[in-house]
């Protein structure tokens, strides 16, 4: 895949070029403040590599799942400001991503400087399946820089015009962020030092499952807990409450528990779990077996016997791969599990990555030191998916490019 130093090399130099950088800034926002800016730091190194080249870099990103049409309850304003705070530079905002501000704001847009355009998805094209769809906001965001960068890690498992069809559209490289993600999966899939034990949790359970799949051949151990685990618990026939429960997938993980035990893959589950009668941060928590669990009680974390079995386990690995938190850790009550599992993360002896948005942003609730972990990664979704063997669109599309680049490349040799 070209680097941003590939595309300098082509272009001639990136000074007073309009680069056009995909980021993902999907960060939490309540009420206009953001609660936890982890993905805009994360793509900060990249844009301020452009900037620093007098590079006019315009970013366009997008938040949360907006139906199609401007919804200022989604605007990416506030990340504008936040932005401009980590860059120590004021971030010009365009009002739109494919209109009017947007041709304006780069028009004015001095070299090495930062513009960030409104949430993308403001355009029901952006996600449309239909690629002449896509294809027309992709013509319109090529208009607006003479090159691609592709950072947003978080969704280069999808194919929507702003990762995947912009691409096709101009010449194309891969940002600092894409290309760490993509080097730490590599590590992890390619002769991980072993033990290399996976932990999952979380409450995307069906999501989840399929990785489970690819992994039964690859990791050592496999430990599962959060909301995962009850499906789990009730294929092996235990009543599990009101607790998460995706009954249409009991044969899938009776299968898994099967192939677990034939092919010698140590798969742990909760032995116990800390039950409560409501979701609620008062709620009162008590530990019980996990076969125990009383049929109007849901599981909100992994009891404490489990929590040192799991961090155990953890203690012997080599390479982990965290994607799911343990427990619903937003509530005190039911945060312990979750943290017994990344304080065994952070005193491995070996590679620890940590994956999921929610996971990354337990860690850092819990009050733990970023860098005491291997990585941290930006893409859940992106990551469970690559694990899971399956292709991404947004990498491919940068790699189909590279023939392209090449031949480009040696024309002007
Ligand atoms: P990630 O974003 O790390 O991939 P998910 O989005 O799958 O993780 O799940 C995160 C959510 O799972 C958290 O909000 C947490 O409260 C919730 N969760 C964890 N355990 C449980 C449980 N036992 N019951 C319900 N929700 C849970
Ligand atoms: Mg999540």
């Amino acid at each position: 895949m070209a680097t941003i130093d590939d595309l300098s090399r082509e272009l001639g130099g990136l000074r007073g070029r309009r680069v056009l950088v995909r980021s993902d800034l999907n960060v939490p926002v309540d009420g206009g403040t953001i609660i936890d800016d982890g993905r805009i730091r994360a793509g900060v190194p990249t844009i301020r590599q452009l900037a620093d080249q007098g590079t006019r870099v315009v970013v366009t990103a997008h938040l949360g799942r907006p139906d199609g049409s401007p919804d200022l309850d989604y605007s990416l304003a506030p990340v504008a400001e936040r932005l401009g705070e980590l860059l120590g530079a004021e971030v010009a905002f365009a009002t739109d991503s494919l209109g009017e501000s947007a041709q304006a704001t780069v028009d004015s847009l001095q070299d090495g400087r930062v513009a960030l355009l409104e949430n993308v998805r403001f355009n029901a094209g952006e996600t449309s399946k239909d690629a002449a769809v896509r294809g027309e906001v992709a013509d319109r965001l090529a208009t607006l820089a003479e090159a691609f960068v592709s950072d947003g890690f978080g969704v280069v498992h999808r194919k929507q015009a702003s990762v995947y069809d912009v691409a096709q559209r101009l010449p194309a490289a891969m940002g600092q962020l894409v290309a760490t993600e993509i080097g730490v999966l590599e590590r992890l899939t390619q002769a991980p030092e072993r033990p290399y034990v996976v932990v999952l949790g979380g409450a995307k359970v069906s999501d989840k499952l399929g990785v489970i799949d690819n992994l039964l051949g690859k990791a050592d151990k496999l430990v599962i807990g959060g909301g995962m685990a009850y499906t789990f618990l009730a294929a092996q026939g235990y009543e599990v409450g009101n607790s998460l429960l995706e009954k249409d997938q009991l044969p899938t993980c009776r299968g898994y528990l099967n192939r677990a035990a034939d092919q010698g893959v140590e798969f742990l589950l909760p032995t116990d779990v800390v039950i409560t009668d409501r979701f609620a941060a008062d709620a009162v928590a008590e530990v019980v077996r996990a076969d125990q669990i009383p049929a109007d009680r849901m599981g909100l974390d992994i009891g404490p016997e489990s929590a040192q079995r799991f961090a155990a386990v953890l203690s012997d690995a080599r390479t982990v791969f965290w994607n799911g938190p343990m427990g619903v850790f937003e509530f005190e009550a039911f945060a312990s599990g979750t943290r017994a599992v990344a304080q065994a993360l952070t005193e491995l002896d070996g590679l620890s990555v940590v994956g999921g948005g929610d996971s990354a942003a337990a860690v850092r609730l819990l009050g733990f030191d970023e860098t005491a972990f291997g990585h941290i990664s930006t893409g859940g979704g992106a990551s469970l998916e690559y694990l899971e063997g399956k292709t991404l669109p947004g990498i491919d599309v940068l790699d189909a490019g590279e023939e392209t680049f090449g031949q480009r490349l040696l024309k002007t040799r």
